[in-house]
């Protein structure tokens, strides 16, 4: 099983995942830091939807549908009505982080843009910057087609465009934005991770998630 395989298996259910998953989750740091997340998520969403509904309401509530058979319908479909909002937000709520979102909206409008205004950018920065962030630059992974710097998400990110076997990628470093715990989005036909670094994160936007599942993990594992 891969990074990615696993990644889908958590997503479907982070509780029953199966002995390869697990023995996967075992030796790989940042598919067990993604289950971790996924698992907290999960108990967040279960003491959500457990908050006691107040003495009486649902035996009353079922009293009155048992003696109309119209409110019976209207229960159902009230009900229905909260487990598909509560299911769609739930959804969102895993794959599109604002950050994350924010990152693949820079990619699709803003990119082109900042890379015609850009400052000339020293590659010594940006691999100062890395190694302060605890990150390595994925260069094994493909071809370097841009470095420079430019304004993102209220600090100044190190833009970085990749182009990788699987794609075009882009990587904004971002000193100073710190991040708890690995965040996603999937929007406009790209995929977006930002992961925590060292004093800061990192937003990797690629336009498929096996070129975003390489990248991911050749940062973090050299
Ligand atoms: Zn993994």
């Amino acid at each position: 099983m891969n990074c990615l395989e696993l990644r889908r298996a958590v997503m479907v259910d982070p509780r029953r995942l199966d002995t390869e998953a697990l023995a996967h989750a075992e030796r790989c740091d940042v598919c067990r830091g993604f289950l971790a997340d996924a698992l907290e998520l999960e108990a967040g969403l279960d003491a959500a939807l457990s908050v006691s509904v107040p003495h009486g309401l649902k035996e009353r509530a079922m009293g009155r549908a048992r003696d109309d058979p119209r409110l019976s319908r209207r229960y159902a479909l009230a009900a229905g009505l909260m487990l598909a909002i509560g299911a769609g937000t739930t959804i969102l709520w895993r794959q599109n982080d604002p950050l994350a979102l924010a990152g693949i909206d820079f990619v699709v409008f803003e990119e082109s843009q900042a890379i015609l205004d850009a400052k000339p950018s020293d590659p010594d920065d940006l691999a100062r910057v890395a190694v302060q962030m605890g990150i390595n630059l994925p260069w094994q992974l493909g071809e370097l087609r841009y470095i420079g710097t430019c304004p993102f998400a209220g600090t100044m990110a190190h833009h970085v465009v990749l182009k990788t076997a699987y794609g075009k990628a882009t990587l904004l470093l971002l000193p100073g934005r710190t991040q708890l715990s690995r965040a996603a989005a999937v929007a406009r036909g790209l995929e977006a991770v930002v992961a925590p670094a060292t004093g800061g994160s990192v937003a990797i936007i690629a336009d498929s998630s096996r070129s975003l599942a390489r990248i991911e993990e050749s940062l973090q594992n050299g």
